[in-house]
């Protein structure tokens, strides 16, 4: 799953959303910033499903079942 590419949804518009490609920089919003509400959003989102399928991938061995979903559910709630 590429999580570098993101949808988010406008607060002001409802309804409305943004197209983010965090490898070019880019949102589809008329944001005049550089790192406009939407590219935050889609950088969160991204950090949170590398974190989760780092921990899949090394830690698959380290835990046992009960912990490995323990922690999945403490990254998402944060
Ligand atoms: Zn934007």
């Amino acid at each position: 799953m590429d999580t570098t590419q993101s949808s988010v949804g406008s607060s002001t518009r409802p309804g409305l959303t943004h197209d983010v490609d965090l490898k070019a920089g880019t949102c589809s919003c008329e944001a005049t910033i550089r790192v406009c509400r939407h590219v935050r959003v889609a950088l969160i989102r991204d950090y949170k499903a590398r974190t989760l399928r780092m921990i899949e991938r090394y830690n698959h061995e380290l835990l046992n079942e009960d912990e490995r979903l323990e922690l999945r559910e403490a990254i998402i709630r944060r």
